[in-house]
């Protein structure tokens, strides 16, 4: 709700776009030398464009050339930019070569669980723990109280990923087959901001012959982009964040209605 004879402030959707690996990391590598590091960067490139274009979004890219990145680094980055979603941009290689199409990952509670132990860890040493606005008043908590926001906070933005995830499997079905129909969790590093819902997006793989030749061509790659755009504009669209331009424009369609 805006607050009486104020403007509803309108601010920018933060997204950041990760494109997996880089520089010395080459990624997964395919049968015809493709390297994922290319193709996911292109990806990223297209989807950060088609976000610029849109009213209401702003971007970063995490990397916007080929140069190695530590994981811990991108998770930082998006913290940095205050990120109201993170997007890493992926197409690995799998044991069997036949296994092929998208899948969609988010942070398991496993991960979850490591991860707060992780900050934790942080905050022992005195690190500015999350430099996240809405949980930096940790520091003047006790450490058991400290550990229960910080597993709440993990635990909502987990459900947060898990809906933003399956926006974007649902828009990325007409564009690929799919690995996985629903969206995978796991322990992976680069999702384990507390505060920002965070997805891995496994494009197609690599390993695949068909994935492959497809990955490269510049007509999928804008269409995976456009996929994960559409995907994540919807999100948004159910799930605004209350100050934000898509709160404001939601809340006008109700009024209209
Ligand atoms: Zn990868």
């Amino acid at each position: 709700m805006a607050p009486v004879g104020k403007g509803h402030p309108k601010r920018d959707i933060i997204v950041v776009v990760d494109p997996g690996h880089g520089g010395k990391d080459p990624g997964a590598v395919g049968s015809k030398g493709q390297r994922e590091k290319d193709v996911v960067l292109s990806i990223a490139q297209l989807l950060a464009k088609r976000l610029k274009r849109e009213k209401g979004f702003d971007v970063k890219l995490v990397r916007n050339d080929d140069f190695f990145v530590p994981l811990r680094k991108r998770v930082d980055i998006a913290r940095q930019h205050k990120a109201d979603m993170f997007i890493s941009v992926h197409a690995d290689a799998a044991p069997r070569l036949t296994a092929s199409g998208a899948s969609v990952y988010a942070l398991s509670e496993g991960g979850a669980t490591s991860a707060t132990a992780r900050f934790m860890a942080q905050r022992e040493n005195g690190a500015d723990l999350l430099g996240a606005t809405t949980l930096l008043n940790l520091k003047d908590k006790d450490p058991m109280l400290a550990g229960v926001i910080l597993d709440m906070s993990m635990n909502a933005t987990i459900a947060s990923s898990l809906q933003l995830g399956s926006s974007v499997l649902g828009s990325l079905q007409s564009i690929t087959s799919l690995h996985q129909k629903r969206v995978e969790q796991a322990g992976f590093a680069v999702l384990k901001s507390p505060d920002v819902p965070s997805i891995l997006v496994e494009t197609g793989f690599i390993s695949n012959a068909r994935d492959a030749q497809r990955l490269v061509t510049a007509r999928h790659q804008q269409a995976v982009a456009d996929g994960l755009f559409e995907g994540l504009k919807s999100y948004f669209q159910k799930n605004p964040p209350m100050d934000s331009y898509m709160a404001w424009v939601q809340e006008q369609k109700k009024a209209q209605a």
